[in-house]
């Protein structure tokens, strides 16, 4: 038969590898892309793409201002050409160059217009490239920890799990049994310490008898309370 003490340093090795375990399992969770990051990079293409499509807007009103213009002038030239002299039809000609004059300056207030929109549409896209710039930094930085801490963790394990296995070969074979079926029915926790007459897992307080024999270790006592295996702490 083992010893409770070396049923309780067999716990202490496998409750470290398990926290081990958690956290890595914790860690490889936090891994990849944020969801921070993925809403700064929204952000940025959805102002990229407003700014792109004022840009094509304008592009279009500055076509059609320089055909206006291109009309405007024809149509002055004809008028002063001489070759039209009935007044009437001059009259005509006048009132259309004085339409296409102001369609051209429609065009214009367009243009200006959308060049207002693209400043600050330009320099909404500086502030989100660099709300994105400070979002990629920080997560790299929680990444490379992140590593850095799972690095520990296996490291960790690396050397828990040959402990584990030295101590669990040394317990006889029905103490390990006790132990695999303390540890799945408490919630992992076979043993758990007795001080001052008190289970410390649950709490209960021992009979004096059960106390003592729990401290001078003439027979194994398990806490009524909790049912768990005691050591005297
Ligand atoms: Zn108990």
């Amino acid at each position: 038969m083992s010893t409770v003490a070396e049923l309780w340093a067999l716990q202490t090795t496998d409750l470290a590898v398990e926290a081990a375990r958690q956290r890595l399992t914790e860690l490889e969770k936090q891994l990849g892309e944020s969801a921070e990051l993925q809403a700064a990079r929204a952000a940025t293409s959805e102002a990229q793409a407003e700014l792109a499509q004022r840009r094509a807007a304008q592009q279009q009103v500055d076509q059609q201002v320089r055909s206006m213009t291109a009309q405007v002038r024809a149509a002055e030239r004809d008028l002063l050409s001489g070759r039209v002299r009935n007044p009437r039809e001059l009259e005509g000609m006048e009132a259309n160059v004085a339409a296409l004059h102001r369609r051209r300056e429609g065009l214009e207030a367009e243009a200006l217009a959308l060049m207002l929109e693209i400043e600050s549409w330009e320099a909404e896209v500086a502030a989100r490239e660099s709300q994105q710039a400070d979002a990629v930094a920080a997560h790299a930085a929680r990444q490379e920890a992140i590593k850095r801490e799972a690095g520990q963790h296996l490291a960790q394990l690396k050397a828990l799990t040959p402990r584990f296995n030295q101590q669990w070969e040394a317990i006889s074979p029905p103490d390990r049994d006790l132990y695999k079926n303390l540890r799945s029915r408490k919630g992992g926790r076979a043993l758990a310490r007795e001080q001052r007459g008190a289970c410390q897992a649950c709490g209960l307080m021992l009979s004096t008898g059960a106390a003592q024999a729990v401290r001078n270790g003439s027979q194994r006592v398990f806490c009524p309370g909790c049912g768990r295996l005691l050591l005297a702490g």
